[in-house]
Parts: C-alpha cells; structure tokens; sequence
C-alpha cells in the first residue's frame, strides 16, 4: 500500500491596498503608473491576469511588445 504525503506550500500573502481598495498581483509587476489598473503603492498590476500583444507584424525587441490590457488613467495629471 502507498501512502503519498500532501505537503502544503506557505504562499506570502501580504497585500498592498491603495485608497481605492486595489490589491496588488505580484505575478504581474509594472512600472506604469499611467495605467488605471496599477495599484500605485508598488509597482505592480491589480489585475488577476492581462493581455499582451503587439503592435508589429514580425516582433525583435521589447518596445515591440504592448499591455492590451492597459487603461488610461483618467486621474493622471502626467496623463491630460
Ligand atoms: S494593465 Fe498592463 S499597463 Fe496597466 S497596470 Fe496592468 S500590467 Fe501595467
């Protein structure tokens, strides 16, 4: 007879809030704070997950490379 051991792995759950209540997805670190849905106390997304694309037919570099899931911060003074 088997017996398989289940061992449980501690994730750190911490959370970052900002005022309006967003929590940080630290699988998605960003840096642009522009964005409605960059949580703003750190450089990370609140979104659970996001879209990349791009914007050329044949991609080479990183510039080549878009966040489609990105939203304008209408709040953003750096944005108007
Ligand atoms: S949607 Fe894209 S650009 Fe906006 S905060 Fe998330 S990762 Fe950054």
């Amino acid at each position: 007879m088997l017996i398989y051991e289940i061992s449980t792995v501690s994730i750190h759950t911490e959370e970052i809030k900002t005022m309006e209540n967003k929590t940080a997805n630290y699988c998605i670190a960003c840096t642009v704070t522009q964005c409605r849905n960059h949580v703003k106390t750190a450089n990370y997304c609140a979104l659970d997950k996001i879209q990349v694309g791009t914007h050329e037919s044949n991609p080479t570099a990183t510039q080549c490379t878009d966040c489609e899931s990105f939203v304008v911060d209408k709040t953003c003074d750096r944005c108007k």
